[in-house]
């Protein structure tokens, strides 16, 4: 199953496919912010860039799932869904799916890896061995 843009988040998109993983950077707060939206949810600020991420972070949250839930997932059972707090900014955080080859585990650092998938490039994340 692949995530549709919208209005909001086609350039994360459109950044994800060039393999590049970016947030919105508020102009009037400077604070970064994920998922894409059109206010700051900090200081309700309109203006923002997008500016590229480290790609790193650390493992927050994850939860296995063993039960096909949408048939776009059967081929995937089971599959480990991740919240990472991103190494760019405290608090900031993104989800995707764990690399079947990393066992999770509170504070792992992790980094980014790109899957492209039909029209689509997903993240996932793994543990991160530098
Ligand atoms: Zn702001």
């Amino acid at each position: 199953m692949i995530p549709h843009a919208d209005a909001d988040s086609r350039a994360f998109w459109d950044r994800l496919e060039r393999h590049e993983l970016c947030a919105q950077r508020c102009d009037d707060c400077g604070l970064l912010r994920f998922p894409a939206a059109p206010l700051c949810p900090w200081c309700r600020g309109e203006q923002a860039d997008w500016e590229a991420l480290s790609g790193r972070g650390v493992l927050r949250s994850w939860t296995v799932t063993h039960r096909v839930a949408h048939p776009g997932f059967a081929d995937r059972v089971p599959y480990v869904s991740v919240l990472v707090e991103l190494a760019d900014q405290p608090g900031l955080l993104l989800y995707g799916l764990l690399d079947p080859r990393t066992e999770p585990a509170g504070q792992l650092p992790v980094r980014v890896e790109f899957v492209d998938e039909g029209d689509r490039t997903t993240v996932r994340w793994r543990k991160d061995v530098r």
